[in-house]
């Protein structure tokens, strides 16, 4: 069950009940990448496999990284055959791939088995006086989204499905094998050849598919599995408040990302239809409880949009709600995207004033790096791209096929 009920924004359409492809697609193998190493254990003990077979298969799967059973020789040959047959790991299909100018950030656009299209980014950071080198990979949770923020593509493609945990999991997986295979050599001369980080800031909003993303939390993070500690993990939510305070109760320490975008609810109600359901007040409500019991720190996500939220007078009333919560955590200012539609990013002027005011009034903040504008690495924009490329391709042939049809009637005729 999810936490929450969407909150369907003028341009977030639902699909109709029972439309092909609506729900998660349903096949008799089952996916060994939605399984816990305690829901692999049972899955192969109902097999009649000793204990010590769960090890092996993780193993074989997140540490050998295969994905092919036939090539899993830690395992008896009846077994491997029992597998090709009753379970999988595939992950989905790359229908295209973009690179930044940098080779820095990496852009890929999965087709899952439905046939529906998410996006998947790798971003590279050397070590900075924050810390070590970073391959963090960026995750989508669902297929579109039903939270309609304005400034985001996917949100104006309204929502479509949740991803299983096992499709989660499988986009992490994709980036762990190309990394072991092509490891990245950062300018500090240090070699990264895994994936460090995780951010649930892909397609969709996670806590809306929350027990598919905590399961999926959960798998990476498992010693048996790619071991990815839950302090390197962020969760972005537009601040859906019950699903907030149900994290901060669960035992995982991951980080928490709120997607503010504006100090007061009117100015937010403009370009976050979700406010109307969860104020400000609330959400912040629900961050001190998250940090109280996680003991982690919360990031406030700020997209900084020309003209309409990027006011000095705005980055007073920002310092001023934040001030009070400065123990909290600190604020990420983000321009957002040049290629994105309808808005464009602040000057660099401008850009600076706001920091300078926030951090006048208290407030810890920081300027992200843009990334990947070149491969149009916000989340949605290379969906979206494809897809009316394909719409275009396809009207263009439904009319070529017309105009065929016409001309064999003609010729029929005659
Ligand atoms: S910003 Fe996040 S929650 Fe808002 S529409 Fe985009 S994917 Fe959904």
């Amino acid at each position: 069950m999810p936490t929450d009920l969407p909150i369907p924004s003028a341009n977030a359409s639902l699909p109709p009940a029972g439309e092909i492809g609506s729900e998660t697609p349903v096949t008799d193998q089952t996916d060994l990448l939605g399984l816990t190493a305690a829901e692999l254990g049972a899955w192969l003990s109902e097999r009649g496999q000793p204990a010590y077979r769960a090890r092996q298969l993780a193993g074989a799967i997140y540490h050998t990284l295969t994905s092919d059973f036939a090539a899993m020789s830690t395992l008896p040959a009846a077994l491997r055959e029992r597998l090709a047959h009753e379970a999988r790991i595939t992950g989905p299909t790359v229908r295209a791939e973009v690179i930044s100018k940098d080779v820095r950030t990496r852009k890929l656009l999965l087709e899952l088995s439905d046939g529906r299209l998410i996006e998947t980014v790798l971003m590279l950071y050397p070590a900075s006086a924050e810390g070590r080198a970073r391959a963090t990979v960026c995750v989508s949770t669902q297929v579109g989204c039903a939270y309609g923020c304005t400034f985001c593509a996917t949100g104006q493609m309204g929502f479509e499905r949740h991803l299983t945990a096992g499709e989660i999991v499988a986009q992490v997986l994709r980036f762990a094998r190309d990394l072991r295979a092509h490891p990245w050599q950062a300018p500090d001369g240090q070699t990264l050849d895994h994936v460090t980080n995780l951010v649930f800031m892909g397609m969709g909003e996670p806590l809306h598919n929350y027990d598919n993303t905590l399961k999926a939390l959960r798998i990476l993070n498992m010693p048996e599995g790619l071991h990815i500690g839950a302090r390197h993990m962020t969760v972005s939510t537009v601040g859906l408040v019950p699903g907030i305070r149900r994290l901060a109760e669960e035992d995982l320490q991951v980080n928490l990302a709120i997607s503010l975008h504006a100090p007061n609810d009117e100015l937010r109600l403009r370009t976050m239809p979700v406010t109307r359901k969860y104020p400000i007040a609330d959400v912040l409500a629900a961050c001190q409880a998250y940090v109280a019991r996680t003991n982690r720190q919360v990031t406030f996500e700020y997209v900084l949009l020309a003209g309409v939220n990027d006011a000095p007078e705005h980055a007073r009333e920002l310092a001023a709600l934040l001030a009070p919560l400065a123990h909290l955590g600190h604020v990420n200012l983000i321009p957002v995207n040049a290629t994105a539609a309808n808005y464009r990013p602040p000057s660099g002027e401008a850009i600076r004033l706001f920091r300078d005011i926030l951090r006048a009034g208290g407030v810890s903040n920081s300027v992200r790096a843009e990334r990947g504008d070149d491969i149009a690495a916000a989340c949605g924009q290379l969906r979206t791209r494809v897809t009316q490329a394909r719409g275009n391709a396809q009207s263009v042939g439904k009319k070529q096929a017309a105009h065929e049809a016409q001309q064999a009637q003609k010729a029929g005729g005659e």
